[in-house]
Parts: C-alpha cells; sequence; structure tokens
C-alpha cells in the first residue's frame, strides 16, 4: 500500500461559490464589473504566444509592480493567484509540525495549505466578527513561524486598525513572519483601515499580499503577490511551481496594474452599493457588521444554510457557512436588488 500523508485525509477542501446557469452569483468575491479597459486587447494580442512557456520571472510585471509600490522589484515574488503565494510564504518558513496562526473563521485557504506544508494551524477565535489580535499575539509560541492577517477579514468583512495592527506588529516576535492579506485593500476605507505596506512595510518580517482577482477583475487568469524583505522575497520566489503565472495572466496584470482610476471608480460603485444593501439589510432586521470589503456578513448561525438555500431556489448564488454565516458578495445594483428582494422573502 502507498503510504498517504495522513494530515491530508484530514483537512477540508476548499468550497467553490456555486455556479447555477442563469443565476446571480454572489458567492465569491469577483468583481462584477468585468474586464478594465484594455485588458481583453492585450490578451487577443497575446493568445497567439501560448505555445511558449511565459517569461519565468515574470519580470515586467515585476518591474510595474515595484514602480506602482514604490519599492525595489527584489522585495516582489509573484504566484498564480495570492493563495498560491500564501502557500509560497507557509513553504518559505514552515517546517514539520511548526504552528501558524490566524484568526478563524478566515481566509479557508489558510488551514488547508498550512496542512499542506507540513504545518500546524492555530486557529484564534474572533471576537465580535474580527480578528482578535490581542489572543492572536497570546497564541505564539516558540514552535510558531508564521501567522496570516487577513485584513479586512474574508468572510466576516471587518478589519483591524493602524493603532491595532502595530501594537501586534511590536507584540510578534522578530523571528516570526507576519503576513497581513490584503486581498480586498481596494474597497477598504483608508481613514480606518491602513496600508500595511505602508504601515508595516519596513519591518524584517512583514509579507504583504495582494490579488488581482477581486478589484482588478482577474480572477480567472490566476495572479497575485507580496511584497516582502528582499531576502524573504528571494525564497518565496524558490518556492514558487516554475511558470505557474502564464503569459496571459503577466500581460493582463500589467496592463490592468495601469488602470488605476478605473479601478478606484468601480471600487467606489461597490463600496456604494454596499452601504446602500447594508442598509437595507439591516431594515430587515438583519446584523450586518460594519464591512470594509466587496462582500458581506450575515451571522445566521443555525439559520445560515436554510437562507442560502431561499437565495439559491430565487437563482441568487450566496456562499454559506453552514453553522456560521452567509457571506454575500455586492454585485451590479440590479444583481443586489435580486438578492434584497428575497431577503425581503425569506420567511415571510
Ligand atoms: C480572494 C482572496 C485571496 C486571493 O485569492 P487568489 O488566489 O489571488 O485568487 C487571498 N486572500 C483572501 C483573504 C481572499 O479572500
Amino acid at each position: 500500500m502507498v503510504r498517504v500523508r495522513a494530515s491530508l485525509s484530514r483537512l477540508p477542501s476548499y468550497v467553490p461559490g456555486r455556479k447555477l446557469p442563469g443565476a446571480v452569483v454572489l458567492a465569491s468575491n469577483e468583481s462584477p464589473h468585468g474586464l478594465l479597459p484594455g485588458v481583453a486587447a492585450a490578451l487577443a494580442e497575446s493568445a497567439g504566444g501560448v505555445s511558449r512557456y511565459p517569461d519565468l520571472h515574470a519580470s515586467s510585471l515585476i518591474e510595474a509592480l515595484a514602480a506602482h509600490h514604490g519599492v525595489e522589484p527584489d522585495r516582489i515574488a509573484v504566484g498564480a493567484g495570492s493563495s498560491e503565494v500564501c502557500g509560497q510564504l507557509l513553504h518559505t518558513v514552515v517546517n514539520p509540525g511548526d504552528e501558524v496562526v490566524f484568526g478563524w473563521r478566515s481566509f479557508e485557504a489558510y488551514p488547508i495549505l498550512t496542512a499542506v506544508a507540513g504545518g500546524t494551524a492555530v486557529r484564534v477565535p474572533l471576537r465580535e466578527e474580527a480578528l482578535d489580535l490581542d489572543a492572536m499575539a497570546a497564541a505564539i509560541t516558540d514552535r510558531t513561524r508564521l501567522v496570516f492577517v487577513c485584513n479586512p477579514n474574508n468572510p466576516t468583512s471587518t478589519a483591524v486598525g493602524a493603532r491595532e495592527l502595530t501594537a501586534f506588529a511590536d507584540r510578534v516576535p522578530r523571528d516570526v513572519l507576519i503576513v497581513v492579506d490584503e486581498a480586498y485593500r481596494e474597497y477598504a476605507d483608508p481613514a480606518r483601515v491602513p496600508d500595511g505596506l505602508a504601515l508595516l512595510g519596513d519591518r524584517p518580517n512583514v509579507a504583504v499580499l495582494r490579488t488581482f482577482s477581486k478589484a482588478y477583475g482577474l480572477a480567472g487568469l490566476r495572479v497575485g503577490y507580496c511584497v516582502a524583505p528582499p531576502g524573504i522575497a528571494a525564497h518565496v520566489r524558490r518556492t514558487q511551481v516554475p511558470f505557474s503565472v502564464g503569459d496571459l495572466a503577466q500581460r493582463a496584470a500589467v496592463v490592468a496594474l495601469g488602470e488605476r482610476d478605473e479601478v478606484a471608480r468601480r471600487a467606489a460603485l461597490t463600496v456604494a452599493e454596499r452601504g446602500r444593501v447594508a442598509g437595507r439589510l439591516r431594515e430587515l432586521g438583519h446584523d450586518v457588521p460594519p464591512s470594509e470589503a466587496n462582500f458581506m456578513w450575515l451571522p445566521l448561525g443555525a439559520d445560515s444554510a436554510d437562507f442560502a438555500r431561499h437565495c439559491a431556489d430565487g437563482k441568487v448564488m450566496v456562499r454559506p457557512f453552514p453553522g456560521e454565516g452567509v457571506r454575500v458578495t455586492i454585485g451590479l445594483p440590479e444583481e443586489n436588488d435580486a438578492l434584497l428582494t428575497l431577503a425581503a422573502s425569506w420567511r415571510d
């Protein structure tokens, strides 16, 4: 018998948002606005080149990212989505049995990628739907090698502020890597939610994760990156699956990065819709934690699966976490209206 790793059979599987033909999909936190201008043309122009391997080092993309963030290129490492970069960061620091600390519930890829890397997940319960940074700092032991801070937190949508985050970083030992996952950065109010790179980027044990999958509208192409100290970024590059970021993804990301104003405009539309939808849901009696992302969290507990089923029956797909809550992505206004109509008719 082939002896497979026992730790893998205990792993939860990543649950993708359900797709139903003709349904409104508010389940995966994708941008509802489609491709950014210029991206479709760049893809069409480059499609003929895919019989060749892409640029292994993603040099043009890394140069563009370095200029975008005002950092040296040696601080950047890319991967097939920031999910792959999460895994790369884990492979960079985790030896078998080492501990990886994160809030729970948070991004569902963290426990999966931690186990794949041979690490031991330490889940620290949220407090009032938000990361409990004090408890997370207290959970760090001699075995801890990495701590994920998902800000804003997926799926609860809440964010931690600059003072809390700085105080947390001050408490984390220098030999523990802090990974600030900012997949939803573009939707957060900069007055309340810090830019992790600006706040902590000069620390020797901080890596900031960003992705092109959400506000940049490229979820299907798979490209994300981290900005880290050069020595860490170099190791993160070594752990990448060779050529995992294809040529189309690299080119599309460069074009998308140049569309800063349009990204901001679209994010502002989503933020305005978020305010409208949350307001209406509160009128309907829902408890909606303050969202700094492109989704909202309905902590429905035991009713979560029923709410999601009611929405699916009405052809609106949301993402239930049975027993805990339901995550609802902000879509286009008419899509959000469909959700609100269903929310109003639930248990009518
Ligand atoms: C969506 C998401 C990501 C990014 O996923 P990709 O692999 O880049 O598509 C990373 N972190 C969190 C918390 C997310 O919600």
